[in-house]
């Protein structure tokens, strides 16, 4: 654990000292959108906590901040208490994330009356949803910007200004900006920001705005830059990766499944993941990318929200309960062994008991292999929020416990088929429970737990011999042991 040693005496001003690196002077570094700082500082004692929620982009983001902080001489702390400079990084998909982060930010607001230096900092989606408001709400906070504004969170601690500021208009992507990897040979890539959907449910457009796609030979480069840097899987990240490229100037536009092919043509790069995709814009040269390109693994994750076509139109997500499963069997034909996971909301405004019946059909008929499954949560600003007849709690949590029951027994029936088979595992690290076993995930992005050697980021293959919904087991191959 890294503690701070040096913590500042306790100077109650508002917003004063900023954890600031000393003696940078007049090679303050500017991390705009466009241009990449590459400014080297004197090392400083100063360290920083970051506590991030929700989805992998917000991980993703967090990585950014994190290696920016890192290039600016700061260093993570094991607590909140030690730090310098607190963050979150958050979340405003569901009403549960906005209380869990209140709560957090209780603490750090506890924290800053004890250590007054400290500074505190929130950035992501809530963040962008109520923007300046967060300041007169939670006065404690120092800085607050949204996902498009992380490299002005440098700027602001590296800047003489002593009064809180909000960063919360999009300008670019993160992707110049350093980053710290929480696995060496994993790397996330966002492709574009925003969504130009309008699920009627949904806050994702009114926080990251409409869809930019980020040109292609810039997203190859920054690729080949992470193969050479030891990553074998990179996970392509979108609010919705398969409408990629289609606001992109014409000399350079290209379909996602075209972007795909120069991905598995980067040397070195050995999976490629991708989520999320709407079914919508799940065409065929996608689904047949999944059955050509080697690295691209045999999984998709195609969220389904409902199974009720009525209920989908009123989600306006302009596809049907027929034309996902026409998709389906499509992945199917195409790439019979595909993993198919999803996303399923329960107690959507006016779901009547027959809807949700439907939900419960196309999950037995489908089988997925995992799914995320979310009590419907009104968002502000949103259509459905305000939409009639919203289904009571109690019926919610209980359609619920129905829900996962089918999702639970079909998954646990479905990974039954890889028991017998030798599944290639990119190894992790220890197992969870039994950290004397292997921990890893196969193509299909199944956990597996194994017998065997191997180091993180190496590639076993692993004899199955027992699965449950959620995780293979196994022992690595008599083949891979001898190789090794
Ligand atoms: N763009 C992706 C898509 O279209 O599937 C996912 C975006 S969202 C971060 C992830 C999931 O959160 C959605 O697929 C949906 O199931 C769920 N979600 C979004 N808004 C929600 C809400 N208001 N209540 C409950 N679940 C919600
Ligand atoms: Fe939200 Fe729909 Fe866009 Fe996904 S596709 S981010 S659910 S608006």
């Amino acid at each position: 654990m890294i503690t701070n040693p040096v913590k500042r005496p306790m100077v109650l001003k508002a917003r004063l000292p900023l954890p600031r690196p000393r003696n940078i002077g007049s090679r303050r570094p500017r991390w705009g959108p466009l241009g990449a700082a590459r400014v080297t500082l004197p090392a400083v004692s100063r360290s920083y906590h970051v506590t991030t929620f929700g989805c992998q982009m917000n991980e993703h983001d967090s990585e950014r901040i994190k290696g920016m902080l890192e290039s600016l001489g700061y260093a993570e702390a094991g607590s909140r208490s030690d730090a310098d400079l607190i963050l979150f990084n958050t979340c405003s998909i569901r009403e549960a994330a906005d209380s869990k982060f209140a709560a957090h930010l209780g603490e750090a607001k506890r924290i800053k009356r004890e250590q007054p230096g400290t500074v505190i900092g929130v950035g992501g989606c809530w963040a962008q949803s109520v923007k300046e408001e967060v300041f007169a709400r939670f006065p404690f906070v120092d800085v607050a910007f949204g996902p498009g504004q992380v490299h002005k969170l440098a700027e602001f601690l590296t800047s003489d200004s002593l009064t809180a500021q909000g960063f919360f208009e999009f300008e670019g992507f993160t992707g110049h900006l350093p980053a710290k990897r929480a696995r060496d040979f994993q790397g996330w890539v966002q492709i574009s920001v925003g969504c130009n959907s309008v699920c009627s449910y949904c806050i994702v457009p009114s926080t990251r705005g409409r869809e930019v796609s980020r040109q292609p030979g810039e997203l190859v480069e920054e690729i080949r830059r992470l193969a050479d840097d030891g990553v074998r899987e990179v996970t392509l990240l979108g609010q919705n990766v398969n409408s990629y490229g289609r606001d992109l100037p014409r000399d350079c536009r290209i379909t996602f499944s075209e972007l795909l092919r120069k991905v598995d043509a980067v040397p070195g790069i050995e999976r490629i993941r991708y989520t999320s995709p709407h079914p919508k814009d799940m065409r065929e040269d996608v689904i047949r990318a999944h059955a050509e390109l080697p690295a691209l693994c045999e999984h998709i994750h195609l969220p389904l929200q409902s199974g009720s076509s009525p209920v989908l139109k009123r989600m306006r997500r302009t596809y049907t309960r027929e034309r996902y499963l026409d998709r389906v069997a499509l992945i199917r034909e195409h790439v019979p062994d595909c993993a198919l996971t999803t996303d399923i909301i329960v107690g959507f405004p006016g779901e009547t008991e027959a809807d949700f019946a439907q939900t419960l059909e196309v999950a037995e008929a489908v089988g997925f292999d995992g799914a995320f499954t979310f009590i419907y949560s009104p968002r502000r600003e949103t259509e459905a929020a305000t939409m009639p007849d919203q289904v009571a709690h109690e019926v919610k949590v209980a359609r619920m416990e129905r829900l996962v029951e089918v999702i639970q027994r079909r998954a646990r029936e479905r990974a039954q088929r890889f028991v017998g088979r030798t599944v290639e595992v990119l190894v992790e690290g220890p197992s969870r429970n039994d950290p004397s076993r292997l921990r890893g995930r196969c193509r299909h992005n199944k956990v597996v737990n194994f017998d065997g050697l191997g180091e993180p980021g190496d590639l076993v293959n692993v004899e199955i011999s027992a699965a449950t919904s959620q995780t293979l087991s196994g022992e690595a191959s008599l083949l891979a042991r001898a190789a090794g």
